[in-house]
């Protein structure tokens, strides 16, 4: 049995695993078949990860953060995790390959997806010009026409801070009311290098290695029309990915899982979140990171604490009346 698994390797799974490796914990980190190194293995160029001044590649800052967890001992498994089994003491995951493993504590940071259009061009301009992330990439859009689709908080908050940038910023929403909050729609209305486009979905982006265009289509009378741009930011939501644990941790209403105040303590003793599961607003890579950090510590105190209460004979009782850390 282990000490600890992480299921994820994004930013905050592989932190938590160079801090619980550093601690002597010697981790087993779960890191997908498919998306081993989360989202930011498709952002190209990362820039506002501190410590790299000529900016670095997603993919590279990835594997430089696997490697240095692997170094001080976590163990790494390209597998998915189809099942958990949380409630008792003992920790279980069962992986694809059917593999089973336990630990005496689980982190769980498996991140959040941004809500897709469901577009053939969406997919296949999707880092050449399609993005999910103003703050990573509006740096590249200078004086360039661009559109964000959306009509909530994250969209208002990315056209206005897109227009730092681009020269002018078309908001595209479904309905002729925003769901964004007062104060948002304020600054953006206020802002004259937005305009809104309204009534309308985005039926397909347009170009071939790069975005020229979408097509519009008027969600009141069906009628369509091109727009010419060469951006476009898809703002219309995040799903933190939460399906293998629904039901099992307390979950907020946003959607998020939820953690006791600042800690990365879930609802079930012994289990911890990091970080874009448990956070519904900022959701970068450094936070996450930071994120993954307070879980691999809250993990230290929890076993040492196990460890005082006479495990094994203690229960999930006893452990869940131990003083907050
Ligand atoms: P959201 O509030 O769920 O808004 C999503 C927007 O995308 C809605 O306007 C929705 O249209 C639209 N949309 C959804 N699916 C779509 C589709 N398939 N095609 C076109 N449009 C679609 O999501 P969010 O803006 O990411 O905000 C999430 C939460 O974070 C909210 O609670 C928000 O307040 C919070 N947040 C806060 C801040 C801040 O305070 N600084 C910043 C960002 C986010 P409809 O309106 O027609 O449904």
């Amino acid at each position: 049995m282990r000490k600890l698994i992480i299921v994820g390797s994004g930013p905050a799974g592989y932190t938590a695993a160079i801090y619980a490796a550093r601690g002597g914990l010697a981790p087993l980190v779960i890191a997908s078949s498919v998306e081993a190194g989360g989202e930011l293995m498709n952002t190209t160029e990362v820039e506002n990860f501190p410590g790299f001044p000529e900016g670095i590649q997603g993919p590279e800052l990835m594997t430089k953060m696997q490697e240095q967890a692997e170094r001080f001992g976590a163990e790494i498994v390209y597998d998915d995790v189809v099942g958990v089994d949380l409630g008792g003491m003992v920790k279980k995951v069962v992986l694809g390959s059917g593999k089973e493993y336990e630990a005496d504590a689980l982190i769980y940071a498996t991140g959040s997806a941004p809500r897709k259009l469901g577009l053939d061009g969406e997919s296949r301009l999707s880092g050449r010009g399609v993005s999910y992330c103003a703050t990573c990439d509006g740096f590249f859009f200078r004086e360039r026409v661009i559109a964000v689709v959306g009509g909530g908080d994250s969209a208002l908050e990315e056209a206005t801070f897109l227009t730092k940038f681009a020269s002018k910023v078309y908001v595209i929403h479904r309905r002729d009311e925003l769901r964004a909050s007062k104060i948002m729609q304020e600054r953006a209305f206020a802002n004259e290098k937005i305009e809104f486009v309204w009534n309308s979905a985005v039926a397909d982006i347009l170009g071939q290695d790069a975005v020229t265009g979408v097509v519009l289509e008027d969600t009141v009378d069906g009628s369509r029309r091109e727009l010419a741009l060469e951006g476009v930011f898809v703002a219309i939501g995040n799903d933190p990915r939460t399906r293998l644990v629904t039901g099992v941790l307390e979950t907020t209403s946003a959607g998020t899982v939820w953690v006791d105040g600042r800690s990365s303590r879930t609802s079930v003793p012994g289990v911890f979140a990091a970080g874009d599961v448990i956070d519904p607003i900022y959701r970068q890579a450094v936070t996450a990171a930071g994120s993954g950090t307070v879980a691999a510590l809250d993990v230290e105190h929890y076993l040492a604490a196990l460890g005082e209460a006479g495990e094994p004979d203690a229960t999930a009782d006893q452990i869940e009346g131990l003083p907050a850390l």
